[in-house]
């Protein structure tokens, strides 16, 4: 009986695309905007810059108590006027077969700089999770960086960004734009296209709204793939809930999920320095920490330094989830940042756009949000290898007999100060490098007792905003280093 239910609810949620719409409310405060997800609503959008709350409501339910409290406008149907051309599959955006197809020309006609997509794993429903590697035949080590689109089902305009990425690079490489030379002579780019084959599959044709995977064992309609990762996960009830009918439910345990784990484990092998995991939308830019407020990983400085350069063109909004959204936990930036032991990897989560199928029948919405996220992509594949390269070096010594403790304040504005530790009396060398390796600015302490001392410096107006590292060296060869941001 209840199988049959489930049959019948697939076919008429399939066959009347239009029965849900979105809503949008007004004038909502931060915390009526956190009761609404925690009453289950299924919230797509949270702006608080213009006041407003978009949650998606069955059309029966329009008339639901919760809106009377809140000026309230039903947006307009997004799949409902699809033009006849476009009823197949999902419209301007590419398809689970056009993906597929598109990562395999890719291969063929760039043979030397794309991989054909090799699997890496099973959804639930046994289709094939599969990634592309991209890199230039030069040699030497060439850090991976990780592309990912439609963990969630509805959400393909972080999809066509990859797609619109993955052509640039390719047929930039050749003489065409120089940053794509160097970003695939340099690094190794990874996608993971489709993070969420079974969903995005229920979704067609036409585009759906289903947003969670087809795990639906629990008694609910699946498990939201970007809650179940393995930090943080069911920390709090904000932003994730145990209830299985809850379109942020979590799962029952921490990667729970096939999607999920195929994810981990490719992830863990591969120790990306730095990952773009796409969705949509709201026209955000979001880094770790988003499990709890005012919580931020050691780069915080250098998250918001590379966030300002990477939305100072296109007006996204950058923060953390709770300064943009809300809390959330079991997310996958949090697990690539704070549950990888190695390294923590730099990882954003653009929202693409300004809706979910917005441009199904409107090509002109997918080239101008593949415009507004381009230039991120390259300034990630650009910046993050120099970032990393040189900060590795404070990783060595256990017992450093050299020590630069501290950076204060950080961000720098005019000053500096450092905070040295030596051993015993010594002259220390200050360099400051840019995240390409430059050396910008370099100083002697002058003769330092041991012990721990500050060292004040003096910002040079010639250095521009953005991240540093202070390398301190001394004369018998001990070092440490420390980043840093520089504003202006
Ligand atoms: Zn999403």
């Amino acid at each position: 009986m209840k199988y049959l239910f489930l049959v019948i609810t697939v076919l008429v949620f399939t066959s009347v695309l239009s029965a849900d719409r979105l809503v949008r409310l007004y004038d909502v405060s931060p915390g009526s905007a956190t009761d609404l997800i925690e009453e289950g609503y299924d919230v797509t959008n949270i702006d608080m810059r213009r006041g407003y709350v978009d949650i998606m409501l069955p059309e029966r339910e329009l008339d639901q108590a919760v809106l009377l409290s809140y000026k309230y406008e039903v947006l307009s149907r997004e799949w409902g006027e699809l033009l006849p051309e476009n009823r197949d599959g999902a419209g301007y955006y590419y398809d689970p077969e056009e993906n597929w197809a598109f990562w395999c020309s890719l291969a063929e006609n760039y043979s030397d700089l794309s991989d054909t997509p090799v699997t890496i794993g099973q959804s639930y429903e046994g289709r094939d999770i599969y990634m592309i590697k991209m890199t230039s035949p030069t040699t030497g080590y060439k850090p991976p960086i990780y592309f990912s689109s439609l963990i969630h089902a509805r959400e393909p305009g972080g999809n066509s960004v990859l797609i619109d990425f993955a052509m640039w690079l390719t047929s930039n490489y050749d003489g065409g734009d120089t940053r794509a030379a160097y970003i695939l002579d340099n690094t190794t780019v990874y996608f993971v296209p489709v993070g969420n084959p079974d969903g995005y599959a229920y979704n067609m044709p036409g585009g759906g709204m289903h947003r969670k995977n087809m795990n639906w064992s629990a008694g609910g309609d699946g498990v939201d793939l970007n809650r179940n990762w393995g930090y943080m996960w069911g920390y709090d009830n904000s932003g994730s809930s145990p209830y299985p009918n809850d379109p942020t439910y979590r799962g029952d345990s921490a990667f729970s999920e096939p999607e999920t784990q195929v994810q981990r484990d490719f992830i863990t092998d591969l120790e990306p320095i730095a990952a773009m995991n796409y969705h949509s939308y709201g026209k955000w830019l979001i880094y770790p920490y988003g499990y709890e407020y005012d919580t931020y990983t050691p780069d915080q400085s250098t998250f918001v330094a590379w966030s300002a350069v990477m939305t100072a063109e296109n007006g996204y909004f950058a923060g953390t989830a709770p300064e943009c959204l809300y809390t959330v936990n079991g997310e996958q930036n949090d697990w690539m940042y704070g549950g990888n032991e190695e390294q923590g990897i730099m990882a954003f989560t653009p929202e693409v756009g300004t809706s979910f199928w917005g441009g199904q029948n409107d090509s002109s919405v997918i080239v101008a949000n593949c415009a507004d996220c381009r230039p991120m992509n390259i300034f990630i594949c650009m910046t993050a290898p120099g970032f990393v390269g040189v900060s590795g070096e404070s990783e060595v010594g256990i017992e450093p007999l050299l020590s630069l403790n501290s950076v204060y304040p950080n961000p720098a504005i005019s000053s500096a100060s450092f905070r040295i530790t030596t051993s015993g009396s010594s002259n220390v060398n200050v360099s400051i490098y840019d995240t390409s390796g430059r050396i910008v600015n370099s100083f002697e302490s002058g003769n330092l007792v041991g012990g721990t001392s500050s060292l004040n410096w003096d910002v040079p107006q010639e250095i521009p905003a953005g991240v540093y590292t202070a390398r301190i060296s001394d004369a018998a060869g001990n070092c440490d280093s420390r980043r840093f941001t520089v504003m202006r």
